[in-house]
């Protein structure tokens, strides 16, 4: 527990946590532990998450609107969005319903893996249309195959153009597609690590690697492994974080947001 948490615990109210990462698991853990009320929102697309420290709810809100009323209703004084960088739509309704309930937002993005050593040799695209294109233009010979971390809900912008092709999509839960016959399906292993990625990328013959620029440190040993065995990386770029919202990228300068806000 944070020296100083009693002062804080005395006039706390509630901070809302726009969750489904690792980083707002460890935030709401967090503030938990220097006694402040944090309810942490889960969209509900993992049938089995793991749960962070605080309250739990789940399920969208009903857009801007049913998150304004629900802020409102639950007397939140603070939110962090804290979802992953492609959540692009929750992100968006955050500003919306934040600044109609007239609670501060704070966005927590993690930084980007733009500076990772092999960043500039890797191919960036805008969009999942064009990472397919582009994943059928390398390796012509179809002789290894495509590894796609990318998940599971923008599968469906390869099927076509990556049909005949040697494919392992990497999910965390099932596809529910029909996939074409040389696709594969593995399941995420958050705790992979250098050597368990090498050791797929050897055991697949992977020669492409298409991903999201995803961030942080969590999922970053594929590109590593990608470096070390000279397979061509394509990821997909961020959309742009929500304009005029406040962002930082460390879990830490979240928590210091939160402790230090007047309305807590
Ligand atoms: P999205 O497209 O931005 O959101 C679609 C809708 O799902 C939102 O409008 C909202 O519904 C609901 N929603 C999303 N996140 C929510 C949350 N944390 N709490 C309550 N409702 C939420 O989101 P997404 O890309 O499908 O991601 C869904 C969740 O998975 C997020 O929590 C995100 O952090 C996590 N996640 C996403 C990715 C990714 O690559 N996109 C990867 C890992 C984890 P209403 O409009 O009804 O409120």
């Amino acid at each position: 527990m944070r020296a100083g948490c009693l002062a804080y615990s005395a006039s706390v109210r509630t901070v809302l946590i726009l969750g489904g990462t690792a980083e707002a698991r460890e935030l709401a853990n967090r503030l938990s532990d220097v006694g402040v009320a944090v309810f942490t929102s889960l969209a509900g697309r993992t049938p089995a998450p793991r749960l962070p420290g605080g309250r739990v709810r789940v399920g969208g809100f009903g857009g801007p609107d049913g998150l304004a009323g629900w802020l409102r209703a639950e007397g939140v004084s603070l939110v962090v969005d804290a979802t992953h960088p492609y959540a692009e739509r929750m992100s968006a309704h955050a500003v919306l319903g934040c600044a109609s309930a007239g609670v501060p937002l704070l966005r927590l993005d993690r930084p980007s893996w733009s500076d990772h050593p092999a960043a500039g040799s890797w191919r960036w695209v805008g969009d999942h249309a064009a990472a397919a294109l582009e994943a059928a233009g390398l390796d012509p010979r179809h002789t290894g195959s495509v590894l796609l971390t990318i998940g599971r809900q923008n599968l469906p912008a390869y099927l076509a153009t990556l049909a005949d092709r040697t494919v392992l999509a990497r999910v965390a839960d099932d596809t529910g597609l029909d996939l074409p016959p040389r696709w594969r399906t593995l399941r995420l292993d958050p705790r992979s690590d250098l050597a368990d990625e090498l050791a797929l990328f050897a055991a697949h013959d992977v020669t492409v690697l298409v991903t999201k620029d995803a961030g942080g440190r969590h999922t970053v040993a594929k590109l590593d492994a990608a470096a070390q065995r000279d397979v061509p990386v394509i990821v997909v770029r961020r959309p742009a974080p929500p304009p005029g919202v406040e962002i930082v990228t460390e879990i830490e300068q979240a928590l210091d947001w939160c402790l230090r806000s007047d309305v807590i």
